[in-house]
């Protein structure tokens, strides 16, 4: 199985949950309730994992140009 980076936002793991509607998408969300980062449901656990990767490595490749910028 995939593993989640970190959540871009506040650094805590992600994790996947399935809908309770009929259609039992996974969706790709932070751990930390506090924090509320969610994506979009996926029909499957692969394709939400790489979704919530995908998200979680451009955010902090932006963040790292900026800063690596003089
Ligand atoms: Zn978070």
């Amino acid at each position: 199985m995939e593993s989640l980076k970190p959540c871009p936002f506040c650094n805590q793991p992600g994790t996947l949950e399935r809908t309770r509607d009929i259609s039992h998408y996974w969706v790709p969300m932070c751990s930390n309730a506090r924090c509320g980062c969610r994506l979009c449901a996926w029909p499957t656990r692969r394709e939400a994992a790489q979704a919530w990767n995908e998200r979680a490595a451009t955010i902090t490749t932006t963040t790292t140009t900026a800063t690596t910028e003089n």
